[in-house]
């Protein structure tokens, strides 16, 4: 769930209003910031529609093999390093397998998912 102004003002008591402006102020200068938000210590993961994305993208995959490839995809078990794109249907550009198509792509370095989702919070 996510709100915007009316709602807010709709559930916050207009007595509060200017407190409640200031408040979310510095939960996006010290919390929610744009280029890194820390959602490990935010008391809104429970309403915010971006924290709940994050939850659904896979796991990182330990022992991949950057030797191989810069990527790899999970769905095709393969290392490539030529990556294909694709919108995904949040229109988000997301790097796909060249192979398979698939977004199950992971960097090796790492091991993480490169799959991206949609930022609400800038937008
Ligand atoms: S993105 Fe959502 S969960 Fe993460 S810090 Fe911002 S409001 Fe909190």
């Amino acid at each position: 769930m996510s709100f915007g102004c009316r709602q807010l003002k709709r559930i916050i008591p207009q007595a509060e209003w200017g407190e409640a402006h200031h408040l979310l102020i510095l939960h996006g200068r010290y919390t929610c910031t744009a280029r890194s938000p820390d959602c490990d210590t935010c008391p809104l993961t429970d309403f915010c529609t971006y924290y709940e994305r994050l939850q659904r993208l896979p796991d990182p995959i330990n022992g991949l093999d950057a030797s191989k490839g810069t990527y790899y995809c999970s769905t095709s078990d393969r290392y490539f390093d030529e990556p294909a794109y694709k919108t995904d249907r949040y229109g988000v550009r997301q790097i796909v397998c060249p192979v398979s198509g698939s977004m199950q792509v992971f960097h090796t370095k790492t091991g993480k998912t490169t799959k991206q989702v949609p930022d609400f919070r800038v937008n």
